[in-house]
């Protein structure tokens, strides 16, 4: 059977994660075999616009390649007894894939089957809706699942996230970290890293005042992130040094990209025309393979090792581990 997708109602643009955006509405899924019991959901959900999009599908099956394909899924009304994959396959197919674990399910039942209310329940699903839907109560449910996907998503942004810089914390980059060493070995692919930090913060934050010396990382981070291509990460490592993991690149490539950041910040006046503000960073590069490397602490520790000979050196400079 082929996919049935309902034109999105707006279009939005595709999502990494399953997280909820936080400009834009959510997308919706609705997983349903009755075509009549489809519209009169969709007609009740549009008379709310709760959602960006609403896509359809006609059984568990085609409701997980649905997941598979839009990974921006915010919600989901499954229906139980449906040809094929039902709704509890559908939970547990679900259940196997882990990107799909913050998606909230509510399943949509007949008035009598209890025990299909247990058993979905138990096997994954956040809430249920008797079907006909009142429509009250479906949208109350429905706001509720989503108030606590955003909570969760608010809490996992968090969690990832440096409150100083806005830029990924430490954790989240040594996350990326072992998954991009990992790929890189597998693949034998590139894998670079650069470890960035202030020349004489200290002095900075002597002279300027700590709150300057804030405003200078923020600054210095906002600069970082805008030279980023789509795959690197940059992350703020530790007080005023930032790391930065650059999938598919080189040791040459991660030289040139090191040393523009050098040369903009050199150049760059971080404060404005009357409070001018200057500083200068140092850089540790590092790559996979060109050097013998065991596992992801080993590509931290070379770059490490290179900052270290760029302070020596006199800072405002780059180092190469080789
Ligand atoms: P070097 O060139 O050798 O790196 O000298 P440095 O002074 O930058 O290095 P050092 O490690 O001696 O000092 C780091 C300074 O960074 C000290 C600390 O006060 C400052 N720092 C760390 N985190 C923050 C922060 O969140 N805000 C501010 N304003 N300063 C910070
Ligand atoms: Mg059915
Ligand atoms: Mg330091
Ligand atoms: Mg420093």
């Amino acid at each position: 059977m082929k996919l049935r997708i309902v034109k999105p109602l707006k279009i939005t643009e595709p999502r990494a994660s399953s997280m909820m955006s936080l400009t834009k509405k959510p997308s919706l899924l609705i997983v349903e075999d009755s075509p009549a019991a489809r519209s009169q959901i969709k007609e009740i959900i549009k008379r709310f616009s709760l959602f960006a999009t609403i896509y359809e599908a006609a059984n568990g099956a085609e409701g997980f390649k649905v997941l598979l394909d839009k990974r921006e899924i915010d919600l989901i009304l499954c229906d139980v007894v449906m040809p094929k994959i039902d709704g509890f396959k559908f939970l547990s197919m679900k259940k196997t894939k882990p990107e799909f674990n913050e998606i909230p399910v509510i399943m949509l039942t007949g008035k009598e089957e209890v025990k299909d209310r247990i058993k979905g329940l138990e096997g994954g699903a956040s809430d249920y809706v008797i079907k006909p839907c009142d429509p009250g109560e479906l949208i109350a449910r429905i706001k509720v699942q989503l108030k606590i996907k955003s909570l969760e998503d608010k809490l996992k942004r968090l969690a990832i996230t440096d409150d100083l810089t806005k830029l990924h914390n430490r954790r989240y980059f040594f996350d990326v970290l072992e998954k991009e060493f990992d790929r890189a070995r597998r693949y034998n692919a590139k894998l670079s890293y650069l470890m960035i930090d202030i020349d004489h913060f200290k002095r900075f934050n002597d002279t300027y005042g700590h709150q300057i010396g804030d405003k200078l990382l923020a600054r210095l981070a906002l600069l970082l992130k805008k030279g980023l291509r789509k795959h690197d990460t940059v992350a703020r490592y530790g007080g005023e040094e930032f790391a930065l993991l650059l999938p598919e690149t080189n040791l040459n490539g991660a030289a040139i990209v090191a040393q523009r950041y050098r040369k903009q910040v050199e150049e760059k006046n971080f404060g404005s025309s009357r409070k001018p503000l200057r500083t200068t960073i140092s850089i540790g590069v590092s790559c996979y393979p060109e050097a013998v490397m065991e596992n992801a602490e080993d590509l931290v520790r070379h770059a490490d090792e290179a900052l270290y000979r760029a302070k020596q050196g006199g800072r405002n400079r780059m180092e190469l581990a080789i």
